[in-house]
């Protein structure tokens, strides 16, 4: 079997489009969606994410801000500057680009963030409220996951997902999501004893890691979705995934690439929870 490819960037494109068209709307009626992005420090990776999102933001019509502060920033500022886009009406999505200097606590400065503008989907109130199944905002990356498999009219019904990795952010609330679709759903992490048996059984499988080849053709049913949420570097220094692309392909029915997969989704769900807040806001 060689596996279909989902085609993150494509799907993207589409969510972009129906961004701006209900942006569009908002539009008119007197409401411009607005992002504010706030980045402490000079991390060269999070300078490449706030352009990209900024530039996204734009591109669909949406406003976004990118407020810059020096690594020497006092948490106590930080927090006065996020109290003030909470108050801020014109502001519907704050987003705190992680990580932050180490003398600040991510836990504390995410916790400031209104949960109705916390668009990445970080605060406890937006896991809670997907644990519980009550409207929030659900983190971009497993919230494009799932906007994965229904783009191949995938039913999760009954099927087995499993789910690698455990993290807040991507594997923890990846598998609350299945779990509401009625999947049964197991999740993997460094302590599991036998990974091959579990994703051997498994219809679906997430793999969010950060390792390369912690999953290979001989861990995978014939037919399964495979969804590849790493990004790691090979030894060309090229993007790869979690995933062994080349060996899986030849068994899963479906899967996603590195890259081109799950990168360009979430980054397009960003946008989506933004929008959400406008037009929540707007009422
Ligand atoms: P993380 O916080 O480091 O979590 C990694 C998880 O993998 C942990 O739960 C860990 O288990 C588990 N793990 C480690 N080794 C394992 C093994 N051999 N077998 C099974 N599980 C193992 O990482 P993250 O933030 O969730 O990110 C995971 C990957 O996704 C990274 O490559 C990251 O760059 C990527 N990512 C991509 C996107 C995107 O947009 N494409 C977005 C977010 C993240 P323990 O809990 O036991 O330590």
């Amino acid at each position: 079997m060689t596996a279909q490819l989902i085609d993150g960037n494509a799907l993207a494109k589409t969510i972009r489009a129906d961004v701006a068209h209900r942006t569009d709307a908002l539009k008119a009626r007197g409401v411009l969606p607005s992002l504010a992005i706030v980045l402490v420090g000079d991390d060269p990776a999070s300078q490449v994410y706030v352009k990209h999102k900024v530039n996204d933001s734009s591109e669909t019509g949406l406003k976004a801000t990118l407020e810059r502060y020096p690594a020497s920033m006092q948490e106590a500022q930080l927090l006065s500057r996020i109290a003030a886009l909470n108050a801020d009406p014109s502001v519907h999505g704050i987003l705190v680009q992680l990580p932050l200097p180490r003398h600040m606590d991510a836990s504390k400065v995410i916790e400031a963030i209104a949960p109705a503008k916390d668009v990445d989907g970080f605060h406890v109130a937006s896991a809670g409220a997907l644990m519980v199944g009550r409207p929030g905002f659900w983190p971009c990356t497993p919230y494009g996951c799932l906007k994965m498999l229904d783009s191949i009219g995938y039913d999760l019904r009954g099927k087995h997902a499993v789910v690698i990795g455990r993290s807040n952010i991507v594997g923890k609330p990846m598998a609350m999501m299945l779990l509401a679709r009625n999947a049964t759903v197991t999740i993997c992490h460094s302590a599991t004893a036998d990974l091959k048996a579990l994703t051997l059984q498994a219809d679906v499988v997430v793999a969010a890691v950060g390792k390369r080849n912690v999953l290979t053709a001989d861990m995978v049913k014939p037919g399964a979705v495979v969804l590849d949420v790493g990004m790691n570097r090979n030894d060309e220094g090229k993007l790869c995934g979690d995933v062994d692309f080349e060996g899986v392909r030849e068994v899963a029915g479906w899967i996603t690439p590195v890259p081109g997969g799950v990168g360009p989704m979430t980054r397009a769900m960003l946008l989506v929870n933004t929008l959400e807040a406008a037009e929540r806001a707007a009422g």
